[in-house]
């Protein structure tokens, strides 16, 4: 059963995500959760790191788009500083958001992943949605809502203790 909540890949952070590695699993597009996943917590802005690897991904025509629980306005402006679309509140570990995002923006869900840190939101959101899916660390744990670190230690009962990838 623990073998469900296993993501296709496992990564530091959607740093370690390349044109090349999205192409050795055959994916174009990416549906990115926004809280832990492309910024802290508590913090409205990303890094410099993290506005570049946008920027490369879209160089590369690499389709994404922000999915995220957080509240309708507070993404929508994060959207506007990476001039991404979005779909939120994405009510994960629900797959309708996924499905939204998928055909608002005529991505093919076959070449779809979906990213993010929480198993039992975005991880879960994939599977039910048919996806494949990217885990990633969380960014900044310590600043989570207490409701988000709760879940914490079940995710880490679930995930395999030794990181594996299963693609
Ligand atoms: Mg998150």
């Amino acid at each position: 059963m623990f073998r469900y909540f296993q993501p296709n890949l496992y990564v530091d952070s959607v740093l370690d995500l390349t044109p090349q590695r999205l192409q050795q699993h055959a994916l174009k597009s990416l549906l990115l959760d926004v809280d832990c996943t492309l910024k802290n917590y508590r913090s409205e802005n990303i890094s410099q790191e993290i506005a570049l690897w946008l920027e490369m991904m879209k160089a590369n025509e690499i389709g994404l788009c922000l999915l995220s629980n957080g509240h309708y306005e507070r993404i929508r402006h994060f959207a506007e500083q990476v001039q991404l679309p979005f779909v939120a509140p994405a009510m994960k570990p629900l797959p309708f958001g996924c499905r939204t995002a998928i055909q608002t923006m005529n991505f093919n869900k076959k070449s779809t992943a979906i990213v993010g840190d929480q198993v039992f939101a975005d991880l879960l959101a994939g599977k039910l949605a048919g996806l494949f899916t990217i885990l990633v660390i969380p960014m900044s744990p310590k600043e989570e809502p207490w409701f988000t670190q709760m879940k914490r230690p079940l995710e880490r009962m679930v995930l395999c203790p030794k990181r594996q990838n299963f693609s």
